[in-house]
Order: C-alpha cells, then structure tokens, then sequence
C-alpha cells in the first residue's frame, strides 16, 4: 500500500515554530546523546490507507498484568539566595524520588541546572529502582542549584529507556526539562495539533507531546522573548485533564497542577537545620520563616527525611514558580463553568502513602475514617478486626474503633516479595499470595474474623487469603472493602484492567462472597466513602474546592467522556 501523497507530518516545517528544528535530547545511563529520528516509525503514525492516523495511546491498557497501578511521582527542588546553594539539589531529589517510590517502579529520572547556562543540563535516567539507578558516580554529575526528577509507572507508552522521565528538549531559547504525572484526556486531538504545527514527536508518550507543546509560541504571540506562564496557560487551556507538571528552565522551576486538581502536588519549604519540621497540614504554615530552599512533591511524605516542612498544596489550575528568590503564583487557569474540582478519590483508598497530606488531612486518617463508615454501614458479629496488610491496617483500625471489637494482626506479610501485579499469570500471581503472606495462626485459630482490605480488582488474591486462614483454623471470615465496587475506566493515569476483569462486574457482592469463600462481603458505598473523606477535609466542595472524582466507581468523568474511549 503506497504511503500519504502529500508531505508525512514529521516533515512538515511550521514557520512559527522555531523549536521544532532542534533535537531532541535522550541521553541514556552513560550519558550518551542521541536525535530526534525523522522516521515514521519514531512519530507512531499510521500511514495505512493514504490518510494520517494517530493511533489510540491506549493500546495497552487492560494489557498489563496489574491491580489499579500509577503512572508517576514527580519532585522538584530549588535552592534559595546566592548560588551556589549549599543544599544538595540531586540528592534532595533522590531521596524525594525515594519517598514516591510507591508511585513507579519502572524507571527515573533526574534533571539539574546550575543556572548560569541555558543550554545545559546534567540528566541521569534510567530503568528499575531508585536506588540502583542513582548510584555515587551518577550523583556527582547532577551538579546544579536546582533540579527536578520523576519516577514512572507506564500506561500510555512502553516500559523502555526512550519514555524514560523528565523529557528535555532545547529550544530556540534555551533547555527545557518536564516530569509529568497523570494522562491526557483529549490526547489525540493534541497530538494532532502538534504534529500539525510541524512538530515531530518520537515517542508515543503524553509527556513529550506536552514538553512540545509548551514549545509552541501562545496565540496571544510573545514580544520580550518566550513568555512561559502564558505558554503553560495555553497548554491547560488546551489540555485540562489531567497532570501535575514540574517544568524547569535554566533558573526557574515552574510547578502546575490541572484545572481539575486531579493529580496531587504539594509545596514544601526546607529549613536550616534545627528548625521544627513539624507538618499539621496548615495552609500558612512556617510562610514567615526563611526557607533554604523549595521542593514540589507529588506527596509530602518525603519532606520530612529531606528536612524540609510541608508548606501547601498547588490549587487546581495553579501556575507557582519557584526561583531563587522563593515562590509566587503567576497564574490560575479556571476550569470550565459549574465544573466540579475532581481530586482522585483512589488517591486516599489506595494510592498515596499514609502519611502524606492531602486537602488538609492525612491520608491515614481518611483510610480511618473509611473503616468507621464501613463499619456503620455494613456490622458484623466477630471476635475479631484485621487487615489484609498494609494498605487495609488504618481502614482495619477505624473498624475496630466504631464497632468496639478488638483488633488483631492475622497476616504476617513477606516485604521481599514484589506486589503481586508483575506476576504474569493468575496461576502464578494466586501462588504469589502464598509466597507474600503467611498465617499468624495462634492468633486465627477459632476467630470469627472481619478481614478488611482497600479494595479488590480482579478478586484474585483475596480467595487464597481466606483459605490460608481458614487453612490456620478460622471459624468464619467476613470481607469489608473500604472502598466501593470499582466498576469503570480511568482515561487520567490510572491504569485499570479491563470491564471483563473487573470482579464487580461480573458478580455482586453477595455472589463473590461465594466464590472468595467467605462468610459475608460487603462494600463501603459510594456516598459512605465521600462522606469518610470530607470528614476530616479542611475544606468542603460548598466552598468551592474539594470535589473528587469517582468516576472509576461511578462511570461520571469530570470532564466528560474522552474523545478516544476503547476501554
Ligand atoms: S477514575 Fe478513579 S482512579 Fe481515575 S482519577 Fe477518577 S477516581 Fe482516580
């Protein structure tokens, strides 16, 4: 079949453009540079049929052998007053990244910029673990007074070295760096808008198409040179779900959030040493203070191990950037009119670790207040409350405090075993369940036990829990699920496996007690579980922050259905 007769959009030179003639920086774990390919293979469009097509971006999703997995983290982190800083910005990453650990395993990344020249930056990325990528060597290259990093899970382009983050591109006015978490709603038709400015794109990855499109000139156009809040502005204008970003340039990071909110980034000051790093989730907290520097955090749990305090979170649509001087809010970019915020509820289910800070709470006291509303809703007579560790501990403890039963560990669980998602069978991943928990069995013997777990997905791995601890002498086990029925897609970054997987969707809770063997199994509902969440928020959706979206639960998108569904 013969190929498009008029030029292929790689080719394509767009006047106003200038960036789109540079090339695209990919430096591997030695620190080699490759360009940008012109080929159609390296812009993934299909040039079947004598059209230009872009293919879906979601072709792997359901693909993947997991439960509900993330996509990213990302960190930032500046130092403040005369350069050089005497903070170690790499290392600050590092172990920022190390904290977000639990939102990628896949690779990393970190960027660094000394501030003195726009068109170098020290990168370091690569596959695997944190810790094995950031070795001494890699670390005394990332020199810089500010620096931003990222750690990956994939659901939109392929586990490989090229997708690695954060994305640099050099531009006509210097290098830019990006680390994005969460996934484009509208994809296609900014893929489309970009290829058609005359842009290349050599991956199929949302964050380089969003690293080019911030190298688009604002329609507004630019006189002083590039106006880069106006050019973020024009990027959420365009593209309003759903990302948290940390974009750096030579001196300046800038660090956005999506109209929506719905991917979490929180702001954090560091402290000179032997100041109060205490964290109480106040808004104004320790603004008065004079930091050292500034981080951004997909989460605040690792603030406290870098000696850093959490300050407040980045708004929905908020445009903060940080420089040497501190930060400031140069821009809020609106959602559309009588669109809700709509914050991943599954952030505080699931997601986040407990002791991160989200809308002026903890996420362990949200997975508390979660058990307290469950065991309201659904009571059982039982001798004793446990936990399918660890994400079910703290749901597990607001049980136990509201229906007055006793709580008592009855899974002891091997940390050395991976999560039983990478396991590439169901034969494999049930046998995994085996090898990741074993019975305390002096504590089973004779129970009446209430088992609570976060959640359940495919409905796997609870099955052969209940039968080990049957196996230990239970005398009955009863499952409450801290959160409701998880029923639809997610297009913004979590990747979910299919409708056909989806336990609740093939049985209702009644029928999969059955088939789990368990004695009873009841979920949290829907309004339980946003009434759980709103209880200890320090701000309500009346007010006009603070919704979320349930739309995993509930099928209701925040920002409607995407153009591209093939779930
Ligand atoms: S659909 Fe579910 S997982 Fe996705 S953002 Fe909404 S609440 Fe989170």
């Amino acid at each position: 079949m013969e190929g498009p007769a008029g030029p292929h959009p790689c080719r394509l030179q767009g006047g106003d453009v200038p960036e789109q003639r540079e090339p695209l920086e990919r430096r591997t774990t030695d620190d080699s540079v490759d360009y940008r390919s012109d080929t159609c293979d390296s812009c993934h469009c299909d040039t079947t049929q004598g059209e230009v097509k872009v293919k879906s971006k979601r072709f792997g999703r359901g693909a993947v052998e997991s439960g509900l997995t993330h996509e990213c983290g990302v960190f930032g982190a500046i130092g403040t007053g005369e350069w050089p800083t005497q903070i170690d910005v790499a290392q600050v990453i590092c172990l920022g990244l190390v904290a977000l650990q639990h939102r990628g395993q896949e690779s990393a990344g970190i960027v660094t910029s000394e501030g003195k020249s726009a068109r170098t930056f020290n990168t370091h990325k690569g596959m695997g673990l944190i810790n094995n990528i950031f070795n001494d060597e890699a670390m005394k290259k990332l020199k810089g007074n500010l620096g931003i990093g990222h750690t990956r899970y994939s659901t939109s382009a392929a586990s490989e070295e090229v997708n690695c983050q954060p994305f640099v591109v050099h531009t006509a006015h210097g290098a830019l760096a990006v680390a994005h978490n969460g996934e484009l709603v509208n994809c296609s038709s900014l893929r489309k808008m970009v290829l058609g400015r005359g842009v290349g794109l050599s991956t199929h990855s949302d964050s380089e198409l969003i690293t080019q499109a911030l190298c688009l000139n604002p329609p507004e156009g630019e006189t002083n040179g590039p106006d880069w809040p106006a050019r973020i502005n024009h990027l959420m204008r365009l593209a309003p779900l759903s990302y948290s970003l940390v974009i750096m340039l030579k001196d300046k990071i800038y660090a956005v959030r999506d109209p929506y909110g719905n991917r979490p980034l929180c702001l954090g000051k560091i402290l000179p040493l032997g100041s109060s790093f205490l964290m109480n989730g106040c808004a104004k907290n320790g603004m008065e203070e004079r930091a050292e520097g500034w981080v951004v955090s997909s989460e605040s749990c690792g603030f406290l191990s870098i000696g850093a305090r959490y300050v407040r979170e980045v708004l929905p649509g908020e445009i903060v950037e940080m420089s040497r001087h501190g930060i400031r809010t140069v821009d809020v970019v609106e959602r559309p009119p009588a669109k809700q915020q709509a914050f991943c509820i599954f952030e505080y289910v699931y997601f986040a670790r407990a002791d991160s800070i989200f809308e002026g709470q903890m996420v362990y006291s949200a997975r508390l207040q979660c058990g307290r509303m469950l065991a309201r809703e659904s009571p059982v007579d039982a001798d004793i409350v446990s936990s399918v560790p660890e994400s079910g501990t703290a749901a597990a403890h607001g049980y136990a405090r509201q229906s007055g039963i006793p709580f008592m560990e009855v899974l002891c669980k091997n940390r050395y075993v991976g999560r039983t998602f990478i396991q590439p069978s169901t034969r494999l991943r049930q046998l995994g369940v085996a090898k990741k928990f074993g019975a305390l069995s002096e504590n089973v013997r004779g129970k009446r036990i209430v088992l609570i777990d976060d959640s359940i997905v495919r409905g796997n791995t609870i099955g052969p829990i209940i039968k080990l601890l049957r196996d230990a002498g239970a005398a009955e086990v009863h499952i409450r699920i801290a959160s409701p029925p998880l029923k639809y897609p997610c297009y913004m970054g979590i990747n979910i496996p299919t409708r056909e997987e989806l336990i609740a969707n093939k049985m209702d809770s009644y029928k999969l007690a059955e088939h789990v063997g368990a004695d009873s199994l009841e979920y949290l509902s829907v309004e339980g579980l946003v009434s759980a969440i709103h209880y200890n928020m320090k701000a309500t959706p009346s007010d006009g922050v603070g919704g979320h979206c349930t739309a995993c639960l509930t099928g209701d998108y925040p920002g409607g259905l995407p153009e591209d569904v093939d779930w």
